[in-house]
Order: C-alpha cells, then structure tokens, then sequence
C-alpha cells in the first residue's frame, strides 16, 4: 500500500487539500473513495471541457501498516498522538528509532511538507476521513471558527464540542494554522466500516468539500452528490454538541447493547452497555454517537443535544 493515493493539479491557482483516509486501518471505504475521486478528477476536463479546479489535492492513507494488517492501529490510535509536544518529539527523532503510528505520523508529514513546497501553499484545507461501527453520517468541526462553518456547509448533520472531550486528533494539530500557513480541518464519518455505500457517500462528501473550500463550482458538482448525503441525513439534527464521552478502559470488558445507529434518541438512565458485566446507563437525554461496536478503542459512546 502506497502513502499517497493520488496527486492533482487544477488548472488554476487556488488552495492545497489535504484528504486523509485510513488514519484508522479498519476503515478502507475513504481509501477506496479517494482513490475513485482522483479517477473522477482525470476524466471530469474530457467529459467536461469547460471544468476548472483551483488548486491542488492530496489524498493520503494515514495508517498504512495498520491498513495492510486490517487493524484499527498497531500499538497506539493514531487519531489520538497529534498533540504538538507528541508531533515535536517525533519530527526532532532519527527516523530509524520510529516505528509504527510514531513512524506514520513522521511519514505523513514529510509528505505533507513535500506537497507544501511543490505546490507553494498559500493556504491549506484538510479533511479527514472515517467511518464507523455503526451506521449514520456527520461531520465533526473543530473548535476553530472557520472549521464550524466549512462542516456546516455540508449536507450531513455537524457534531460540535467533540474536540473538547478529547485530544491529540488530526482536528487538533491542523487547526488554525500549520507550518505558519492559515490551515483549516474538519472530518467526515462516512457511515459503517463495510457498508459499500459508505464510498458513495465520502465521494459525495469530498465532492462537497472541494466546492466549499473554492475548488470547484457549483455549477460543476452533480446534484447527486449532494442528494446522496441530504437522503442520508433526513430526519436528523442539523448541528448536535456533545455532552457526554463515556470512557473504555478495556475494551475486552466492553459490549454494547445491539442495534444503536449514532442520532438514536436514548433517555437519561436508559440501559446502552455492559462493562464488566455491569450495566452501563445514559447519564442524559440525547442523541448517542458512535456506540462502540469493535474490538479495539475506548470511546464507549457519546450523547449529545441540540443545545450548548
Ligand atoms: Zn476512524
């Protein structure tokens, strides 16, 4: 498995995007949808002579042992080292002490810096992919102003207040700015791990995504695009805030009761779980999100609300 995934120059001047995929090594539909994209993006000046694209796009795998051995990471959630004294000691580290997520990080970043130079980034957009164990779409923002406002363009409900609960995220790192070039990020959750419509949809997403950030223009996005995530989000919450994380320590004590989808509504004191055989409560009314049903993480589930 290749590092990058493809490489394009629009023809006109524009930003740097930067998709990452696969930062989880069980989640292979954003690889698959990037790849589809950088398809779509070859053929799009045959079919359609008069279509621009401003500025550039790399798409990136983000944990590639992990993804070859079909696991969510190897020794550590590479979604959760990104905090910048972490980030630091592995940049200041020779190569050859790094190994697995430390190593990944090394290498995404030198190839983010490599693609920094070679376009002469004046400005950067990052998107980060995932998908889940369980089935429904959102877009999480940020804490970063600019990054609520570029997830609330998208057709998919926007979870807020998530970067708060915990650290050392993508979202985190690429926030504001990066290599002091103004960088604005956000992720998109593109559905269950093996549902082959999760692809649909995170093309659907990157599609929407390069109209937000000035790539394209509307005039050059299909209307399925934004039909596909607007049919998926019906009926659910345009923006939710998360309220409440509960934390798993050992994930082989850990079950999940059958059946949830994130956006289900769960009332304080509903049973949701069992650790250690012991029942596990929603402290609140709310929607719970991403209700842990793998074998590896620690994030058990989430509830959030419609308020602050
Ligand atoms: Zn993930």
């Amino acid at each position: 498995m290749q590092r990058i995934l493809g490489r394009y120059q629009g023809n006109e001047k524009g930003p740097l995007v930067i998709i990452t995929a696969g930062m989880h090594g069980n989640e292979h539909a954003g690889v698959r949808a990037l790849e589809l994209v950088f398809k779509m993006l070859e053929v799009e000046p045959i079919t359609n002579p008069y279509f621009k694209f401003q500025g550039s796009v790399i798409g990136l795998v983000g944990n590639v042992k992990a993804f070859e051995q079909r696991k969510r990471y190897i020794n550590k959630d590479i979604n959760r080292c990104w905090n910048t004294a972490h980030v630091d000691y592995i940049l200041a580290s020779p190569i050859e002490k790094l190994y697995d997520e430390d190593l990944e990080i090394r290498q995404l970043l030198e190839a983010i810096d490599a693609e920094i130079q070679s376009a002469d980034a004046k400005e950067i957009f990052l998107m980060d992919i995932h998908t889940t164990s369980a089935d429904g779409i959102f877009s999480i923002a940020s804490q970063d102003k600019r990054s609520i406002e570029l997830a609330k363009q998208l057709p998919a409900p926007v979870v807020l207040g998530l970067m708060d609960g915990i650290s050392g995220t993508t979202l985190h790192y690429f926030s504001d700015h990066y290599r002091n070039i103004p960088c604005t990020a956000m992720a998109f959750e593109g559905g269950f791990h093996d549902d082959p419509l999760s692809v649909n949809r995170i093309i659907a997403a990157i599609i929407s995504f390069f109209r937000s950030v000035g790539c394209i223009q509307s005039n050059d996005v299909s209307t399925t695009h934004d039909y596909i995530l607007r049919q998926y989000s019906k009926g659910l919450p345009h923006a939710v805030y998360v309220k409440y994380k509960y934390h798993v320590d050992d994930n082989s004590l850990w079950e999940m009761l059958p059946g949830f989808s994130h956006f289900d509504q769960v009332y304080q004191g509903q049973k949701l779980a069992y650790y250690d055989g012991i029942e596990v409560y929603s402290p609140l009314n709310g929607y719970i999100l991403m209700p842990l049903y793998q074998s590896q993480g620690h994030d058990g589930f989430f509830v959030c609300t419609l308020d602050r």
